[in-house]
């Protein structure tokens, strides 16, 4: 018989487990402290339950990580680490540590359906949506194999593989997870989600009591740009993307960030900046420019550094805060959009 996975439960299912078994409720509590707060998946040594109970968790559940496949480590300290699931899925978890903070970039899926051209994720394809376990177990993976506190200076980002947006109901669970102060207790405001643009789950996360940090991938100021760069905006065009950044209920001091990855030539001319700051106008945000991390499959290219600081002088100038997110791990292939399982360290030169 397969083993009952624990990791990615919460208190309710954890406590129906144990009834099952014969047990008290407060049992079901204990074990989820245990999980989540202690970090102790090994259950032979959970002393304070009955040796019945440990021997039978031993023999009908189990607690696991996703498996280190491969870890890269880049010259400026980022670590790509590349995952093997359960079912043999393989996924990409990423650790950038600065100097005042750490963060963690995980996966939602495993690929990605949304099919943007600039996007190796997107060129991969789509396999299938991560289970709660999964993404939790990313980050309590990394912060074992790190040795990291899980306090302040540990931010998240759900910009891994995959549409967050797309795997809501996963994706929420995590959350909850992840943010519950009697387990993992990360903050809810040091998480970022970045969608594509899914305008029913942009709306159903604002009405979250929890939720992270929103940013949205613009990456283009037209809907017939949009619609060749990324092919969701036929089906959520620009004005109703929009409409819903608007009415998204900030909270206090809350912005909402606006993702541009920037392709010489196609989107990067001072009128598409003009187009962007009159898209974004009224709305409380930032714009992150990203030069495009390149990658072999793909036909676009990188804009020259002036081009680039234009481009974000254009934004300044007419009030809109627009920053320039410097690439991550590139040298290991971990950067924005370019996770795609490679295994070796490809050329950068031939592409
Ligand atoms: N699916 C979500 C989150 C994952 S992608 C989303 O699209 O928002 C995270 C970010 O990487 C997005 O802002 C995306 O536009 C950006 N990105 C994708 N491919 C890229 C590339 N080749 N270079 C730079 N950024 C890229
Ligand atoms: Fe998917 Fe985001 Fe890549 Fe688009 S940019 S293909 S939504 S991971």
């Amino acid at each position: 018989m397969q083993k009952k996975e624990l990791i990615g439960l919460a208190v309710p299912q954890l406590e129906s487990l144990v009834a099952s078994f014969g047990e008290p409720a407060y049992r079901g509590r204990q074990l989820y402290s245990a999980l989540y707060q202690q970090r102790q998946w090994d259950f032979r040594q959970l002393t304070p339950f009955p040796l019945a109970f440990r021997d039978r968790l031993e023999r009908d559940c189990q607690a696991t990580l996703p498996q280190v496949n491969k870890k890269f480590q880049s010259e400026d300290g980022t670590a790509r680490y590349l995952l093997r699931l359960a079912d043999g899925q393989r996924i990409e978890t990423v650790l950038m540590p600065e100097r005042a903070r750490n963060t963690i970039c995980v996966s939602t899926q495993a690929g990605c359906p949304v099919d943007c051209k600039f996007c190796l994720t997107g060129v991969m394809g789509f396999f299938r949506n991560l289970t709660v376990g999964e993404i939790v177990g990313q980050v309590l993976l990394l912060v074992q194999d790190n040795n990291l506190a899980l306090d302040r200076r540990l931010n998240l980002v759900f910009m891994g593989m995959g549409e967050p947006l797309l795997n809501y109901s996963n994706v929420r669970a995590a959350i909850y997870l992840l943010a519950d102060p009697k387990g993992i207790a990360l903050s809810p405001a040091r998480m970022t989600l970045s969608t594509a643009g899914v305008v029913p789950g942009i709306k159903r996360l604002g009405q979250e009591p929890l939720r992270p940090k929103l940013a949205v991938s613009l990456n283009a100021a037209t809907d017939e740009l949009r619609n060749q760069i990324m092919p969701l905006n036929r089906k959520w065009p620009l004005a109703e993307l929009l409409r819903v950044c608007r009415e998204f209920p900030l909270r206090s001091g809350e912005k909402l960030t606006f993702e541009y990855v920037l392709l010489d030539g196609v989107n990067d001319r001072v009128e598409d900046a003009r187009r962007l700051v009159r898209l974004v106008r009224g709305i409380r945000c930032k714009v992150n420019l990203i030069g495009l991390n390149p990658g072999p499959e793909l036909t676009f290219r990188t804009p020259p550094d002036a081009r680039v600081l234009h481009f974000q002088q254009t934004l300044f100038d007419k009030g809109v805060p627009a920053f320039l997110r410097k690439p991550r791990g590139r040298d290991i292939f971990a950067a924005c959009g370019q996770l795609k399982l490679t295994e070796s360290q490809p050329a950068l030169a031939n592409t």
